[in-house]
């Protein structure tokens, strides 16, 4: 019997980096485990055998797709919503294309999955959404509506703890500092300007934050809700 035997959780954007981790952490303790994806099928399908877990392809750009997708699993007990992307850059000369697109990810739908998630768990429900420390410190240029997603977040978990609270389903969002995947690579150009405002001077792994994804997500914590979790080396310090 494994910590979440029985537990069935929908990971939202878990094809590699972080979203991956977690798919792991949560079928190496038994869970029956489904995650989505768009661009990486070939990697997907690879976890899903390696994890026995179960991929789809939904695009978190489309709400419809994102919600039918919750609508259609049989139980939900933990949903995490990992997907996300960056659009970096000089705010004068970005795309406002790619920055509506970064809000469709990045905001629009973890809010209308965390509604659909909470219409379908039973008490006890986990909701945990992937934000980052860019939602509370913008130390660099380039990075405004990134780091606007990511505090729009703090408003959703905060707002929707009310409205899930009598319901004994918790939301709370995972503030991680830097961690090394594609995104954002150990070794990647930006190593020494991140590490010089962290306290520990390294990038985080991606199994530190499915880590505390996994302890949120589990007995322990249904007096923990509409909070910020930050894992971050020290970076916001
Ligand atoms: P990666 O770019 O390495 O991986 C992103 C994951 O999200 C992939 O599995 C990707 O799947 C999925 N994804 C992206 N867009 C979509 C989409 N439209 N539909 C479905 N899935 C999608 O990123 P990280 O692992 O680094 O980041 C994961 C989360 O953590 C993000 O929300 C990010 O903002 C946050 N974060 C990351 C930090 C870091 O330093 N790495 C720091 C703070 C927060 P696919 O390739 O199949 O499209």
């Amino acid at each position: 019997m494994g910590k979440y035997t029985n537990k069935s959780v929908l990971v939202l954007g878990g094809s590699r980096g972080i979203g991956a981790a977690i798919v792991k952490k949560f079928a190496s303790e038994n869970a029956k485990v489904t995650f989505t994806y768009a661009g990486s099928k070939q990697a997907a399908e690879q976890l899903a055998q390696e994890t026995g877990s179960q991929a789809l392809f939904v695009d978190s750009a489309d709400r419809d797709s994102v919600i039918s997708c919750i609508k259609n699993l049989d139980t939900l007990d933990i949903l995490v919503v990992n997907a996300g992307i960056g659009v970096f850059g000089d705010a004068l000369d970005l795309d406002p294309n790619d920055i509506e697109r970064l809000f469709q990810i990045n905001i629009h739908t973890p809010y209308y999955a965390a509604v659909e998630a909470a219409r379908k768990m039973p008490i006890g429900g986990r909701i945990i959404i992937i934000g980052s420390v860019n939602g509370d410190r913008m130390p660099v240029a380039g990075m405004a509506a990134y780091a606007a997603s990511k505090s729009a977040l703090q408003g959703l978990a905060r707002g929707l703890a009310r409205d899930f609270g009598p319901r004994g389903i918790t939301i709370n969002v995972i503030q991680p500092g830097p961690i090394d995947t594609d995104a954002n690579p150990a070794d990647g150009p930006m190593k020494d300007v991140l590490h010089a405002f962290m306290a520990i001077k390294r990038h985080g792994t991606t199994t530190e934050v499915a880590n505390m994804v996994a302890w949120l997500a589990g007995s322990d914590t249904d007096f923990i809700t509409g909070a910020m979790h930050t894992i971050d080396g020290g970076f916001g310090a």
